[in-house]
């Protein structure tokens, strides 16, 4: 059958890869050429090497649908670490006090609250699916042009191949290079702030469990990994997280026991490092007629929620549908009013996520001493807070993916 619309997909991470997946299994995908271009190698996981350093949080939600696309067997089957508990709390506090976060799956009739998972492992997988279908992935071909002709995008590949596009979807990330060329701006909030990240391997175990330490200079989260190490990342001073980097795996042991107040015994490092600065940054608008920005293209949040690529899931689902909707009344995929359903659907949630993430951020590494104690009594009132602990809850759960 003849391709009626030219879709192009700018970014083979997590969010890219969803929504080209989500299309090629939709409605009227005999409808839509899609192509997926990204400028890095194609990712690959293999079970025999060790953990990738980049692991992220996936909710409930989100992993149902990387299930609905067929993804997800391969991520449980390989390596996936469930976590069924959530503990929260400010370094003045223990983590056993009254005033620590508790959330526990079991009191949420779910079997967990979530999957520790490498992001390499959710790339493949999402691969995998789309390597039987006719979707065209291209690698090592970054896009270097994209200009308007009429009513469409012609995208310039890095080998010198033209393609002309209805709709260009940028999921290239937080330095979209789509976003940047259309010239949509964006709102920058620096958290003065730098992401150092590692594996460690606790005295105690880690009984399947997501702990968050909020300090001074920023919030330091344990996830447990499926080896029974964990994977660290802490917020910190961009000084620290220097320090951090170049510290013997004695020192650097020594600085995150102490720094996770000793929650899991002494802590061992057992993997590389990585430093990420942490901006959050939110795109204005998300869609132009022949464009949709959608994952960290559109936004960044800072880390200490786990909630980056969850949200960039629920963009590529909404925009999905959105397009799916839009096909099946004989609507182009590239007109505005289209695009702006989805970015109506998504903006408001996702805006209130970064703001939520900078809010905290800030409430928590003020040196204030009244607002320490206040937040020791919030904390301790979230607990008995019910349906405002619930929403927070379904948030965290990726409970609103349509
Ligand atoms: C330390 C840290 C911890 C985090 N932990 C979590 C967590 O626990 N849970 C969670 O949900 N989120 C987490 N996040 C956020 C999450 O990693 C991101 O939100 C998510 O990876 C964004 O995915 P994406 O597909 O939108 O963009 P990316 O993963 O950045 O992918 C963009 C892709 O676009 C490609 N690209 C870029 N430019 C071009 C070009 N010109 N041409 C072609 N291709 C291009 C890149 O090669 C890349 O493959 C964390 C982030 C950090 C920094």
């Amino acid at each position: 059958m003849n391709k009626q619309f030219e879709i192009v997909i700018v970014g083979a991470g997590v969010t890219g890869l969803t929504v080209a997946a989500l299309l090629a299994q939709s409605r009227h995908n005999d409808r839509l050429r899609l192509t997926v271009v990204d400028a890095a190698a194609r990712p690959c996981h293999r079970i025999e090497d060790d953990i990738a350093l980049r692991v992220s949080a996936i909710a409930t939600g989100c992993a149902n649908l990387l299930d609905s696309i067929g993804a997800w067997s391969k991520i449980s089957q390989t390596r996936a670490c469930g976590y069924d508990r959530m503990r929260v709390w400010d370094e003045a506090e223990t983590a056993d006090g009254a005033a620590t976060l508790r959330f526990d799956a079991a009191e949420f009739a779910a079997p967990q609250l979530g999957f520790i998972v490498e992001n390499v492992l959710v790339q493949h997988a999402i691969l995998d699916v789309l390597d039987a279908t006719d979707v065209e992935l291209l690698f090592q071909s970054p896009i270097t042009a994209l200009q308007q002709t009429g009513r469409c995008y012609q995208v310039t590949l890095h080998s010198g191949r033209l393609v002309d596009a209805d709709l260009v979807i940028g999921a290239d990330g937080a330095h979209s290079f789509v976003r940047q060329r259309v010239g949509i701006d964006t709102r920058d909030f620096p958290y003065g702030q730098t992401a150092f990240v590692t594996h460690l391997r606790p005295e105690e175990s880690h009984r399947n469990t997501a702990w968050q330490r909020f300090l001074q200079d920023g919030p330091l989260g344990m996830l447990p990994l499926n080896d029974g190490r964990i994977s660290v990342v802490w917020s910190t001073l961009d000084a620290l997280a220097d320090r951090a980097m170049s510290a013997s795996d004695e020192e650097l042991g020594e600085m995150l026991s102490e720094a996770s107040d000793h929650v899991l015994g002494s802590l061992q490092v057992a993997g590389p490092r990585g430093a990420f600065p942490l901006c959050a940054r939110h795109a204005n608008p998300y869609v132009l007629p022949g464009i949709a920005l959608i994952g960290d293209a559109a936004h960044s949040v800072h880390p200490l929620a786990g909630q980056g690529a969850n949200l960039g899931l629920q963009d590529a689902a909404t925009l999905a549908n959105v397009l799916n909707d839009a096909l099946g009344n004989r609507e182009y995929p590239g007109d505005r009013p289209v695009l702006r359903r989805y970015e109506r659907a998504r903006k408001g949630d996702n805006a209130t996520m970064l703001h939520f993430m900078t809010g905290l951020n800030r409430l928590f590494t003020t040196d204030s001493t009244l607002v320490r104690e206040l937040r020791a009594t919030g904390m301790r009132l979230f607990n008995y807070s019910g349906p405002i602990r619930d929403h927070a809850v379904k948030v965290a759960l990726g409970g609103s993916i349509r």
